[in-house]
């Protein structure tokens, strides 16, 4: 009697013992396999074509709606301090304004030519080919895309501000109090004749992400968005490659604020938008910074969305990822990468991420990275890290010293909060209101360049 009962324990325990293991050991992961391995609610085909359709979709709207009345706006631009009268006919879509491109080269006593679609601008030493059926603008070789795209009507063509700017090479300000723009003619040369981020005569490559760029806290200021222009300005009259992590959407419950480019058309927001096309027609590459970088009552930049602790469902992780897609698209903002706010991210929603971006701009979870790392899993998108972090207050010299640590095999791969170079840009008017600034040379962000520069470095894209 008492062996058999001593076999029976015997055959319980083991049989317990059986359970945990299967229940909490095996069955998780091959849970965890299966998940890992269908990569989400979607696929990487099906986010592809969710990205085409949108694209088309939201071309078709731009082109049939952009004229309508409801985008009917008032901008009052100035040229040598001489208001244009456009008649009543400027635009305001998704916070770009459209201006009738021959109002402004009449002013400036440009001629221009139109064959088909070409169009040819041209005045003393000036000279620029406008390809409308392709959306790009041309000037001895160098060629942008058309940023905010065109439309004509009654033989009129309509281009954005920023690329009117850009195009005659003026030297533009805002005043969002006044709700007015003052162009001048640039004392500088047109930006694109200085075209050198393709260039790759340096051997040592490092990363820099100017980070949390967003239309809201600090940024959604004149002052501050002229001076990240002069960021991108310095930047790309370096010849250096730089990646701009932009959250689409800002919220902030405590002050009741939730700005999104696509839904809200105001002065601010389109002076938000000229800054972005301004930054990436000067080298920027932008990536998604999640979709509002905040859950529930947090406020964007401060809080986090994807953290495990906030047990988003698939959906609504494949829903923000979307809405952060769809903004981009419908802004026309090209966009190259992904980075999870905080990096509070999990192998879970990273799978998820690999099938809608090839480049996911944060450690592979679980690899834990410090060299850029081709997934495992669908073996095509790339993790790229920053292993050196971000500069913290204003210790530059320990980012300079980071990156020069030659026995490091470490990406040399930082991110920069950009509000801290804004102290050392120095805003100034002309007599006239001719818009200037002064770059102080001891900013942090020129003295890493110079030190990069000076070791043999070039700030390159991701993509490089
Ligand atoms: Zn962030």
């Amino acid at each position: 009697m008492y062996i058999r009962k001593k076999g029976l324990k015997i055959v319980l325990i083991a049989f317990l013992m059986g359970y945990l293991v299967i229940g909490f050991v095996i069955i998780p992961r091959w849970n965890d396999k299966v998940l890992l391995s269908t990569g989400g609610v979607t696929t990487r085909k099906a986010a592809r074509e969710f990205v085409n359709d949108l694209k088309r979709s939201e071309k078709e709207k731009f082109k049939s709606e952009l004229l309508s009345n409801k985008h009917l706006s008032k901008l009052n631009l100035y040229i040598e301090n001489k208001k244009i009268d456009f008649n009543g006919k400027v635009f305001n879509y998704n916070n770009r304004y459209y201006i009738p491109l021959d109002d402004i080269t009449k002013y400036l006593k440009i001629n221009m030519d139109k064959e088909d679609s070409n169009l040819t601008l041209s005045g003393e030493g000036y000279q620029c080919d406008i390809n409308l059926e392709k959306s790009y603008w041309r000037i001895k070789g160098n060629r942008r895309e058309l940023r905010g795209d065109w439309i004509s009507r009654e033989d009129k063509v309509y281009l954005s501000l920023a690329d009117i700017v850009d195009i005659l090479n003026l030297n533009a300000s805002f005043d969002s109090k006044k709700e007015e723009v003052r162009c001048f003619k640039s004392k500088k040369e047109s930006f694109i004749l200085n075209d050198t981020q393709g260039t790759l005569t340096k051997k040592k490559t490092a990363l820099i992400r100017i980070e949390d760029v967003t239309a809201g806290s600090i940024y959604l200021k004149d002052d501050s968005m002229e001076k990240l222009r002069a960021m991108g300005d310095l930047l790309y009259d370096e010849g250096s490659a730089y990646h701009i992590a932009w959250i689409p959407r800002y919220v902030n419950p405590e002050k009741s604020e939730d700005n999104d480019l696509t839904r809200d058309t105001s002065f601010l927001n389109s002076e938000f938008l000229y800054t972005l096309d301004y930054l990436i027609n000067r080298g920027a590459m932008v990536g998604l910074h999640g979709y509002t970088h905040q859950y529930g009552n947090e406020e964007s930049i401060i809080g986090s969305e994807f953290q495990e602790k906030n047990k988003l469902s698939r959906e609504e992780e494949v829903r923000r990822v979307e809405a952060a897609i769809k903004n981009a698209i419908a802004l026309n903002i090209p966009y190259k990468f992904f980075e999870t706010p905080h990096y509070r991210s999990s192998a879970r929603f990273q799978t998820v991420l690999e099938n809608y971006f090839d480049y996911v701009y944060e450690p592979c979870i679980g690899v834990w990275n410090k060299k850029i790392h081709i997934s495992d899993r669908n073996k095509a998108t790339k993790y790229v890290p920053a292993p050196l972090g971000y500069v913290e207050d204003r210790n530059v010299q320990d980012m300079i010293n980071k990156i020069k640590d030659d026995k490091s095999k470490e990406l040399k791969s930082f991110f920069y909060h950009p509000g801290k170079e804004f102290d050392d840009i120095v805003l100034k008017r002309e007599g006239n209101g001719y818009p200037y600034y002064e770059y102080k040379d001891t900013s942090m962000l020129k003295t890493m360049i110079k030190e990069l520069n000076k070791d043999g470095y070039k700030l390159r894209y991701i993509t490089n």
